[in-house]
């Protein structure tokens, strides 16, 4: 059975060791009991090393990811988190190429030598793309791609079975509502084409295609089952116990 990935950004939040320390109890506790559902949360960084045990493994259902990473191993680059450090740490997943990074100035170029240090490192890149708007002639089918060849051009093929793509509108991203679930299912139709044609079929298949933006317990199981997506990139809701807990559940009920 392939398991849904839920993946749970909390970006700068919460402000508290405790606070953080309590969503990833309860959240861990609910992940535990799940038949059908992958959870990987990733707090900010600084709670990481809170939240792994010192074995490094979480759990089979729920492991720790980060919001980001650098692209050198190590070196005289102030401030930054080498993926090698995050693999040491037992960091199994890590964001790249969010939008909200990309407005600080993230190029494609920059998160392809990103993508490229986390595939080395044994970890899964979740990849995020999006058109910023839709024009009715079409337009943001190509900027899309050009984003997802761009972000993956220095991808080793032979890593690519660790990719995971998500797909975010930036429109639908901290919005009231999300992405319409059939047009969600043809954008990763899309998705899974452009990926073919640099990776080939076989690859495009097996590559997990998540939607991202504005998705909440209420709305998650409909995007995940109309929109054939193999799971979800949530912001707001993951730092909503309540509301992320019936998240989880409403998808893991999905037959
Ligand atoms: C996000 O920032 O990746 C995101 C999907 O946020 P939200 O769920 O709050 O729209």
């Amino acid at each position: 059975m392939k398991r849904k990935i839920i993946v749970g950004n909390w970006k700068m939040e919460p402000t508290t060791l405790s606070g953080a320390r309590r969503i990833w109890t309860k959240v861990r506790k609910v992940s535990n009991q799940l038949n059908s559902t992958y959870t990987v949360i990733c707090p900010p960084i600084l709670y990481i090393s809170k939240f792994i045990s010192k074995e490094k493994v979480v759990s089979p259902l729920i492991s720790v990811g980060a919001q980001n990473a650098y692209s050198e191993d190590h070196g005289a680059f102030t401030g930054e988190v080498s993926p090698a450090m995050l693999q040491d740490m037992g960091v199994t997943h890590i964001i790249v190429g969010h939008s909200e990074r990309r407005d600080m100035g993230e190029t494609d170029e920059i998160i392809s030598k990103k993508v490229q240090a986390i595939l080395e490192t044994g970890i899964h890149p979740i990849v995020c793309v999006g058109e910023r708007e839709r024009d009715e002639h079409g337009l943001y089918l190509e900027t899309l791609k050009n984003q997802i060849k761009n972000s993956l051009a220095k991808a080793p093929k032979k890593l690519i079975n660790q990719l995971i793509i998500a797909y975010e509108p930036i429109w639908a991203i901290g919005a009231k509502d999300p992405m319409d679930p059939m047009i969600i299912h043809e954008m990763s139709l899309f998705i899974k084409k452009v990926i073919s044609d640099i990776y080939g079929h076989d690859n495009a298949i097996n590559t997990p295609i998540l939607y991202g933006g504005s998705v909440n317990f209420r709305n998650a199981k409909e995007i995940i089952e109309k929109g054939q997506v193999d799971g979800l990139l949530v912001g707001r809701e993951s730092v909503n116990i309540p509301g992320f807990i019936e998240l989880l559940k409403s998808v893991d009920s999905i037959s």
